[in-house]
């Protein structure tokens, strides 16, 4: 009973939505560079996903026009970048409170929400013999519970973000009042740097050596950021945190479901934007691999810690 009555609630909420907006936005003319930025990342260089549960969807929820009938399972997953430098964990995946977490959600979050948990990154590491203080930090795409939520099994790991998703943080806005909690004493705000970035006008180049680059795209959040990361291999990737949820919103130009948009995102017209920038980035440069944070096939492209990409 209690799963037909939020399928319904899902099914009238997505239509309203819909048929009220129009139904494509466009690519935005962006500048973009001729090729892609110089990057000489160090041959020792890994990537490796830490998958830390699923949740149930459908398309519908996924991307504006999915199909509701479409099973769907949204990633928890987390990105381990290793680097001689430092390590760098993009994002946390579910941690170990999950089952409380999700009861703090509001009503509409928690009747929409079936998720299935896995093991926390911090356990995951601790078993394949990874010493968790080689963590140089956990850079979050931006601080909502599923991507913070992890942060309970990393006690001690600095946790980068920039001033924007700092302010986010402190302001006691129900969306990030987890990350209150799990980030006090240990955020590390970084400054962007005036320096174009595919397009983007600013960027902080982790390492200063092009491997790992973080671009801010506010809008879900105030301070979400985007991760363009360079492979010894040649390889580039790119992680869009929740820009949009899967990978149809960069290959069919589809925004989050209004329902989504208009509950979670902070700023709309900044996310549709963000979302046309990056369509033609992937245009213009089909080379870079574009991962959702919640994109489980997306994310697929990166093996399985202690198995590693480089
Ligand atoms: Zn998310």
């Amino acid at each position: 009973m209690w799963r037909w009555t939020r399928w319904l609630l899902i099914v009238v909420l997505v239509l309203f939505g819909s048929s009220f907006l129009p139904w494509s936005i466009s690519p935005q003319s962006v500048t973009l560079p001729d090729r892609l930025p110089a990057a000489s990342p160090p041959e020792s260089m890994r990537v490796s996903a830490l998958p830390t549960g699923v949740m149930h969807s459908s398309a519908m929820l996924a991307f504006r026009g999915g199909n509701p009938m479409e099973p769907r399972d949204f990633s928890m997953t987390a990105v381990l970048v290793q680097h001689p430098r430092g390590d760098l964990l993009i994002d946390t995946g579910f941690g170990r409170e999950v089952d409380a977490q999700v009861k703090l959600l509001p009503l509409l979050m928690q009747l929409t929400t079936e998720y299935d948990k896995g093991t926390p990154v911090a356990d995951q590491l601790s078993a394949a013999a990874y010493d968790i203080n080689s963590l140089a930090g956990v850079v979050l795409t931006h601080a909502h519970w599923d991507h913070v939520s992890g942060l309970d099994s990393l006690p001690k790991t600095p946790i980068l973000v920039p001033s924007s998703e700092q302010a986010f943080i402190a302001s006691g806005h129900e969306a990030s009042q987890l990350a209150q909690q799990l980030t006090a004493g240990r955020l590390k705000s970084y400054a962007f740097t005036d320096k174009p970035y595919l397009g983007f006008a600013q960027q902080f180049d982790v390492w200063g050596d092009g491997s790992v680059v973080l671009v801010p795209a506010p809008g879900h959040s105030p301070g979400s950021v985007l991760v363009f990361l360079s492979l010894p291999s040649g390889q580039r990737l790119a992680l869009l945190g929740d820009l949009v949820w899967q990978l149809d919103g960069i290959t069919e130009l589809a925004e989050k479901p209004w329902i989504a948009r208009r509950l979670i995102d902070e700023d709309t017209d900044a996310v549709r934007q963000g979302l046309s920038h990056v369509v033609a980035i992937a245009q213009q440069f089909p080379q870079i691999t574009f991962i959702p944070a919640h994109d489980p096939q997306a994310m697929a492209t990166l093996p399985v810690y202690p198995e590693t990409l480089r």
